[in-house]
């Protein structure tokens, strides 16, 4: 084999794209060619490098997607979290503004007693702007015997523009010692009959019989 010949078939030689009997010629110049053999030495090493080239930057390619996809779903992760906290902060924010109630100092409330012919009205007030008492009301022997102050955020509720002037109890008197009870039967008051006004640290107790004659302010 002539070496023109030989360096011509070394490209497809090193594709594996010669025949047999080529492949076997070739190996008897090499032989005796060292002159050939190191060119096609020298053809191989070009090969492997422009491989490895192409490897790397396949990888490179492929590296970078991988970084665009991660960022991504870091971008995709943070606007979530940051949806989720501001909910969150949003529920918690409009639990404690509309939602949250707690029992009233006695301090923060302005009690008054008044008293229009033989109704006796409880009033409760909060000292506060920015609040307003919502009362609980328990009964038992069909009279309202305990009271409980809870305090509130003022908001644009309707509660809020309802109690907002405070929030009362009233009581109907026969006469100074008998109640007209909520379910139309008489009661002749005892020192038993006793309003409790459930305040945060102190449960303040009213007779019902001196009801009737407390028409003062405190
Ligand atoms: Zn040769």
């Amino acid at each position: 084999m002539d070496h023109d010949v030989f360096k011509d078939l070394v490209p497809s030689y090193l594709e594996n794209l010669t025949s047999k009997e080529t492949n076997k010629q070739m190996e008897e110049h090499m032989k005796q060619c060292a002159d050939c053999r190191e060119y096609l030495k020298g053809m191989q090493e070009d090969l492997l490098i422009e491989r490895n080239d192409e490897h790397r930057k396949e990888k490179k390619n492929i590296d970078y997607l991988k970084k665009v996809r991660s960022k991504n779903r870091k971008k995709i992760f943070t606007v979530v979290m940051s949806l989720l906290i501001i909910f969150i902060i949003i529920c918690i924010g409009s639990y404690f503004l509309f939602a949250h109630m707690w029992i009233a100092d006695e301090n923060d409330v302005r009690t008054t007693i008044q008293r229009q012919d033989n109704i006796i009205t409880l009033s409760f007030q909060t000292k506060h702007d920015n609040r307003y008492l919502l009362t609980m009301e328990n009964s038992e022997n069909s009279y309202t015997n305990e009271i409980i102050i809870y305090e509130k955020w003022n908001d644009f509720s309707e509660a809020a523009s309802l109690f907002k002037d405070g929030s009362e109890v009233t009581y109907t008197f026969l006469d100074k010692n008998t109640l007209l009870l909520n379910n139309g039967e008489q009661r002749k008051l005892t020192d038993e009959d006793v309003v409790h006004i459930r305040y945060k640290d102190n449960t303040e107790k009213i007779p019902l019989k001196d009801l009737y004659n407390a028409t003062n302010n405190n």
